[in-house]
């Protein structure tokens, strides 16, 4: 074992240098205990906040100020299982051409930062906010946003109020465990106020009444995703009296109608790209405003955060930012510190390699690069190495993406709770269980999959949950749509069937036969597969018959036999090793319940905030969620509260 007493600080130096060193100086063979851990004897504090904890190469986390090389035969980052330097060294401090002063600084105006800055200006701050696109050409993604027991949820729509502790507790169990329940707390139980206020925000700006008024109608824009009552529409009742309204829906996993939609315009045709009509950016845009005209803030587009700036004991007292037109560098002192919301990793390959460990895995084994290893362009985690250079950390593996794991295309329905058969011809899931039965797709043997259902489909559909791509009949007229082209559908043929999945107006294929065997055969299975396709449709309508599947454990209510003519069928396939970073990376920087950023002792950094998708502790394994919009909701909501506890406990 070969020790190295140095500070944390002298660590992080040394690490800086490490990292720019490359594999060489890997520390061969060193171990990892710091004085008295290898004896089980762990030994007195340093103190908190030190520039130690994730830096590259990084300090062991020991109590006693002691600290002992990382054990390493391959070159990776301290504490972090996955290969490469990904963190690189924290820079110099460059020459700054001006300082300037305020109470709170937010990097980042996406979905959490502008939050941030409306509800730190609120509280009276001071508030300085950095965006690193110019003005014009910033905007915000997606349009759902998930949130729970809001006014327009409530009073307006009728859904709910629900029991928000088994609401935290479904996040909780989707995430095996793996999610902080503090932290899925702090987002369930304040992202309905955090919703009205934002919407209240938008009223009082003058923005189109559309964005604020929850309308269902085709002239609406603002709407949530539900399920229909499928007794009431075969009643003959009209569709828009007949929104389920008794949640969760729970045919595996439990689901509410949590996602209030930014829509826009209903569209008879089907739409490609995620969130076209959206109007949610003009929510975002009417809280900035408001805060920029009423309140002592700014913001400074145009200009990337570069590293924070603090004081002896590790404390943020401010940070500094370059301007990307000049290239100068300017300080700014903050009273209270920094709310980092620079959002995710995902076009990081370093990063998503070295932390999406289950995806990377995934992805070499089918011979993919880490080059290529990416997702959406825009999110290169720099505000979260800032914020491990200051000492924060990362949480621990797994650590997931915006993935559900892959599995029969649900066609027009999405992710839903009908029958799923593999390449075999088997089932091997409780297909209401959607988080789980996403990762048993990933797991099969490579092949073909396909859903199978019949002339009840649409009880099939009334009776899944709203998962995240999920069946959506929060617009009436989309399931009539979907409802009017499987009419259209004739035996013997296959067509694309539009339908409404999530918040996007999709497409998916659909083929109908007068029998199953000839369903079977349509869909590619022959031989044993067909055989067993038929005796696994035959047994799973024994299990439904009988009103329990022994088998998985679905619940009853999603066990409809597949017993009626005409038969459909939707394909997909399971089983692909590939994975890709996708459209979000959704681990980020440990806090405490304040969204305070820790370091490694677990140690609040005095004046060091994040939210969004810079913040960890949100998800455990992936997108284990059980409404869509989830991720939008809680970069709101938190960015909402980093806001506010920034000024509140500083
Ligand atoms: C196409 C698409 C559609 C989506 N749709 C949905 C949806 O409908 N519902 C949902 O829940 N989720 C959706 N998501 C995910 C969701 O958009 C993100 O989770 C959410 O935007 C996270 O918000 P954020 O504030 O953490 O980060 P971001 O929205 O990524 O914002 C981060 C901001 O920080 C800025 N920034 C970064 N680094 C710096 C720096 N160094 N200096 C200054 N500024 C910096 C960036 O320019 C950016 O404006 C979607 C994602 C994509 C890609």
């Amino acid at each position: 074992m070969e020790k190295k007493h140095i500070s944390r600080r002298d660590f992080l130096k040394g690490a800086g240098a490490l990292g720019a060193g490359a594999a060489a100086v890997s520390l061969l063979g060193a171990s990892v205990f710091a004085s008295g851990e290898a004896d089980g004897s762990s030994s007195a504090s340093t103190s908190s906040g030190g520039g130690g904890g994730g830096g590259g190469g990084g300090a062991s986390g020991s109590s006693s100020g002691e600290v002992v090389v990382a054990n390493s035969t391959e070159e990776r980052v301290f504490g972090y299982a996955g290969p490469g330097n990904w963190l690189g060294t924290k820079p110099e401090t460059p020459i700054v051409s001006k300082t300037m002063d305020c109470d709170v600084v937010v990097v980042g105006l996406g979905h959490s930062g502008a939050q941030a800055y409306l509800a730190a200006a609120e509280k009276g701050a001071k508030v300085i906010a950095i965006e690193k696109h110019p003005e014009d050409t910033h905007s915000w993604y997606g349009e759902d946003f998930g949130c729970w027991n809001s006014d327009v949820q409530v009073n307006q729509a009728g859904f709910g109020p629900y029991d928000l502790g088994e609401v935290v507790d479904e996040f909780i169990t989707r995430g095996g465990g793996r999610s902080f329940p503090e932290i899925v707390r702090l987002y369930v139980h304040n992202s309905g106020p955090t919703m009205d206020h934002m919407l209240e925000v938008a009223k009082e700006m003058g923005v189109d009444p559309r964005v604020y008024t929850y309308d269902n109608t085709e002239n609406g824009w603002l709407i949530i995703q539900a399920n229909f009552d499928y007794d009431k529409w075969a009643s003959g009742a009209d569709i828009y009296d007949c929104l389920r309204k008794d949640y969760p829906i729970w045919p595996g996993t439990k689901t509410w109608a949590a996602s209030c939609q930014f829509m826009g315009e209903y569209n008879d045709h089907q739409i490609s790209g995620v969130a076209a009509n959206s109007k949610i950016g003009l929510v975002q845009q009417a809280c900035l405003d408001k805060a920029t005209r009423d309140y002592d803030a700014q913001i400074l587009y145009n200009t990337s955060a570069y590293v924070l700036v603090q004081d002896d004991d590790g404390s943020v007292t401010g940070i500094i930012v370059q301007d990307n037109e000049s290239g100068e560098y300017i300080q700014i002192n903050t009273t209270k510190g920094v709310v980092m919301a620079g959002g995710d990793y995902c076009s990081n390959p370093d990063m998503c390699w070295a932390l999406l460990n289950e995806y990377m895995e995934r992805n070499e084994r089918c011979g993919g690069t880490k080059a290529r290893f990416k997702g959406s362009d825009g999110s290169d985690g720099y505000a979260i190495k800032m914020m491990c250079w200051a000492g924060g950390y990362i949480e621990p593996a797994p650590r997931g993406t915006m993935l559900l794991g892959g599995g029969p295309s649900g066609g027009p329905w999405g992710a839903n709770s009908m029958l799923w058969l593999n390449a075999e011809g088997k089932r091997f899931a409780n297909e209401g269980n959607i988080t789980a039965a996403a990762t048993a797709c990933s797991r099969q043997k490579a092949g073909r999959a396909c859903l199978v259902t019949d002339k009840k489909w649409f009880k099939g559909v009334c009776n899944s949950g709203l998962e995240h791509t999920g069946p959506n009949g929060g617009r009436p007229q989309f399931y009539q749509d979907m409802i009017d082209g499987m009419n259209a559908l004739q035996p013997g043929k296959s067509a694309n069937i539009i339908g409404c999945t999530l918040a996007e107006r999709m497409g998916g294929s659909v083929t109908c036969a007068n029998t199953l065997e000839e369903l079977a055969e349509m869909m590619g299975y022959s031989g044993e597969a067909k055989e067993n396709f038929l005796a696994s449709v035959a047994h799973y309508n024994e299990l439904c018959y009988a009103g329990a599947d022994t088998d998985f454990g679905k619940r009853a209510c999603a066990m409809i036999p597949v017993d009626e003519a005409p038969f459909y069928a939707c394909s997909g396939s399971v089983g692909s090793f590939s994975a890709s970073p996708s459209m979000v990376t959704m681990s980020g920087v440990m806090t405490d319940a304040r969204l305070n950023v820790l370091d490694l002792n677990r140690d609040p950094i005095k004046g060091l905030y994040t939210c969004g998708n810079s913040l960890g502790g949100r998800y455990g394994t992936g997108y284990s969620t059980p409404c869509a919009g989830s991720s939008i909701g809680m970069a709101g909501t938190h960015g909402r509260l980093a806001g506010q506890f920034i000024c509140e406990d500083n």
